[in-house]
C-alpha cells in the first residue's frame, strides 16, 4: 500500500484519478484505519488529505461557515460564534465517539463513510448544508443529502474531493437542534435519530422548517411533510404530533437486534418532535 499527503488540492486530486488499484482518502481516520485493520478493505493507496491548503480550517463569511474536511469535529465546539449559529449541528458532530475520536473525527468524512446512521449527517440536511467538491472535472457544490446514495456509496465520481461542508447564513430566530436514541449513553450507533432547523417569523410563528431523520433509512430521509405540519404554527401540540406522524409515514428502517421497524419508527417520530422543541426554543430566545 502507498501512502500520499500531498500539499495541493491538484495533486491530490490526480493521485486519486490516476490510481489504477483501490484508493481512499483518509482524514481522520476513525473509519477508514478501522476498515483496514479490519480486513474490510485493502487499499493500493491511501491519500492523506490532512495537509491540503485550508483543509484545517473554519472561515465565517456573510454567505456563512465553510467548514475545511479536515476539521476534527472537537474544533467544531471550540468555535463561538459557529456553536451559537448552528448549535444542531456542533451538537451532532460531537456526539460521535469518544474524546480520542473526537481530535480526529470529521463531518466530511462522516458523510462520505455513507452509513445510515452517521450522527452528523440528519443535522446537516436539515441545515441546508452543501459540500464544496474538487475533482477531476474542476469544482462543483452540492447539498449534502445528493452525496450519499446508499450504505456505503456515495455519488463522488472517481478522484472526487470533499474539500469542505458549508453552512448557509443564518436569519435571526434561527435554531437546530439534533437527537438520537442508543441503547448506552455514548460511544453507539444511532438506533435512529432526528435533526430540525427552523427559522421564526412575526411573534414566533414558525416560518421555515426542514426535518431530517438518520438510520430509518438507506440513506437520511429530508422529510418536507413534517416541516409543513410545523410551518405557520407555533408549535402547538397537535402540529407536533403531525411532524411525528409523517416522519413515521416516511421511516422504511431495518429490523435487526438494535431496533424492530416498529421501534425505529415510532421512536423517530418521538426524537424529531423533540428536536423541533429545541429548536424552537433555541430561536426564540435569539434577537
Ligand atoms: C470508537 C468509535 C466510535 C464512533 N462513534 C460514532 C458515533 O457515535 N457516531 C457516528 O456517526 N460515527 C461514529 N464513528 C465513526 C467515525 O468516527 C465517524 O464516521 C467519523 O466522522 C469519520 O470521520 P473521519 O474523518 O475519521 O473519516 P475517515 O475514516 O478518514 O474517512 C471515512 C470515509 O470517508 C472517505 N473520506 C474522508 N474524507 C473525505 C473527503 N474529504 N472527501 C471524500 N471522501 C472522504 C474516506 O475515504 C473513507 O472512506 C465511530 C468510530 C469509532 C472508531
Amino acid at each position: 500500500m502507498r501512502y500520499e499527503s500531498p500539499t495541493t488540492t491538484r495533486e491530490a486530486v490526480a493521485l486519486m484519478a490516476g490510481e489504477k488499484g483501490k484508493a481512499y482518502l483518509l482524514a481522520g481516520g476513525t473509519d477508514l484505519l478501522v476498515r483496514m485493520r479490519g480486513d474490510f478493505i485493502d487499499p493500493d493507496l491511501v491519500v492523506d488529505i490532512k495537509r491540503l491548503p485550508g483543509i484545517q480550517e473554519i472561515h465565517q463569511s456573510t454567505a456563512g461557515f465553510s467548514i475545511g474536511a479536515g476539521v476534527p469535529c472537537a474544533a467544531l465546539g471550540r468555535n463561538r460564534p459557529l456553536a451559537r449559529a448552528w448549535p444542531g449541528v456542533v451538537e451532532a458532530a460531537q456526539l460521535i465517539g469518544s474524546d480520542q475520536i473526537q481530535g480526529r473525527c470529521t463531518i466530511a468524512g462522516n458523510l462520505c463513510n455513507a452509513s445510515p446512521a452517521a450522527d452528523s449527517v440528519p443535522a446537516l440536511v436539515a441545515a441546508r448544508a452543501k459540500a464544496v467538491v474538487f475533482g477531476p472535472d474542476g469544482r462543483r457544490r452540492l447539498a449534502v443529502e445528493k452525496i450519499v446514495t446508499g450504505p456505503g456509496k456515495t455519488s463522488l465520481e472517481k478522484g472526487e474531493i470533499v474539500m469542505a461542508i458549508v453552512l448557509p447564513k443564518r436569519p435571526a430566530k434561527s435554531g437546530d437542534a439534533y437527537l438520537r436514541f442508543i441503547p448506552r449513553t455514548e460511544m453507539d450507533i444511532a438506533v435512529c435519530s432526528a435533526g430540525v432547523s427552523l427559522t421564526l417569523g412575526p411573534r414566533n410563528v414558525v416560518k421555515q422548517a426542514r426535518v431530517a431523520l438518520g438510520a430509518v433509512a438507506p440513506t437520511v430521509v429530508l422529510v418536507p411533510k413534517a416541516a409543513r405540519a410545523i410551518v405557520g404554527t407555533h408549535l402547538e401540540d397537535d402540529a407536533l404530533m403531525k411532524l411525528a406522524a409523517a416522519c413515521e409515514a416516511a421511516c422504511s428502517p431495518i429490523d435487526d437486534k438494535r431496533g424492530t421497524v416498529e421501534f425505529r419508527t415510532e421512536v423517530a417520530g418521538v426524537l424529531a418532535r423533540r428536536a423541533a422543541a429545541i429548536a424552537y426554543d433555541r430561536a426564540r430566545r435569539k434577537r
